[in-house]
């Protein structure tokens, strides 16, 4: 068994990232500017905006964030959407979701400059990737892309479930997945919480990926020797022995799934660092967009 280190291939990405940056600054250009919109004081989201703050950074973006009280009104996160679109010195910039009920992400998410989204959440982008144009790919299916081209591992010819059938994550992996691509070509099944007979299914995976956000949902009786496991789920569960008082587990009840895996992500530590560094791989990509 082999552990998919989402921290190695992390850092491997942000390192390629960082040299191409440095390069571009040499040049005297400007860096490229990513910028967060957060709405209210969710803890996670706080967390995560801060985290893509902080690393951007440190590879040398520019990076801004403006925040919102949660009663910002639709109209007035609109106007603020309008003019990220037409503001020259950001190349790319994110809507940390969920936004609170009294807002339509969606109509939020339209708003926003295609050629700005680096979260790939706006149908145009979503669209240009299901016919396979160059694109702003989700961060975290194509963090999990990477995690397999870069660990070769083969997805030609096999039969792969993705459990969980989100936007964000189980859709556009199980199209990136079925396509005419390396660490695609396989044949995809995406299972959701209808899906009759999930086992069934998971027993004939050669690969499993999870995202559906229930703590150990995958048990070692539901999958075969050998398979692949690709966990991107992510649950804060109580942890009275820890300081924080919660822990971090994935969708994939660990150790006994392992002990049948022949590649296994960890949580935290695998699918979960990729996001950012793709978000980031974005943001570049937003940049030379606009340059050309
Ligand atoms: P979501 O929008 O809540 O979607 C969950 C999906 O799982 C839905 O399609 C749902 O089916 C399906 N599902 C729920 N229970 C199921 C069951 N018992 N059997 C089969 N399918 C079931 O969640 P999400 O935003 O995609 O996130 C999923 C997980 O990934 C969460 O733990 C989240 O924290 C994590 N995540 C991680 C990253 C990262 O950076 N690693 C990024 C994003 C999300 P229905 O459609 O029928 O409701």
């Amino acid at each position: 068994m082999k552990i998919i280190d989402g921290k190695k291939i992390s850092a491997e990405v942000k390192d390629e990232i960082k040299q191409e940056i440095d390069k571009i600054i040499s040049k005297g250009l400007r860096p490229p500017h990513l910028t967060a919109v957060l709405v209210g004081d969710d803890p996670a989201s706080w967390a995560y905006v801060k985290n893509k703050e902080r690393t951007s950074k440190k590879l040398g973006f520019t990076s801004s964030l403006l925040h919102f009280n949660k009663d910002i009104t639709e109209k007035e996160l609109l106007e603020v959407v309008n003019s990220l679109n037409h503001d020259k010195t950001v190349d790319g910039y994110i809507v940390q979701l969920p936004l609170p009920a009294h807002i339509d992400e969606q109509k939020i998410i339209m708003a926003i400059d295609p050629d700005k989204d680096v979260d790939g959440f706006h149908p145009m982008n979503l669209g240009k990737m299901l016919v396979n144009l160059p694109t702003f790919i989700p961060a975290t299916p194509y963090g999990i892309i990477e995690l397999i081209n870069r660990y070769d591992i083969k997805t030609e010819g096999k039969n792969v479930l993705v459990i969980g059938r989100s936007l964000i994550v189980g859709r556009p992996l199980s199209i990136l997945l079925s396509q005419k691509r390396r660490g695609g070509n396989a044949t995809v099944i995406l299972a959701h919480s209808k899906t009759r007979h999930l086992e069934q299914l998971s027993r004939q995976a050669d690969m499993v990926i999870t995202a559906l956000g229930r703590p150990r949902f995958l048990k070692a009786d539901m999958v075969k020797e050998g398979v692949v496991i690709i966990d991107a789920g992510i649950n804060s569960v109580d942890a009275p022995d820890t300081k924080r008082g919660y822990r971090l587990i994935g969708d994939v009840d660990f150790e006994p799934v392992s002990k049948k895996a022949s590649f296994i992500t960890p949580v935290p530590g695998g699918v979960g660092p990729m996001t950012i560094a793709m978000l980031l791989k974005n943001t570049l990509q937003a940049y030379y967009l606009k340059k050309s």
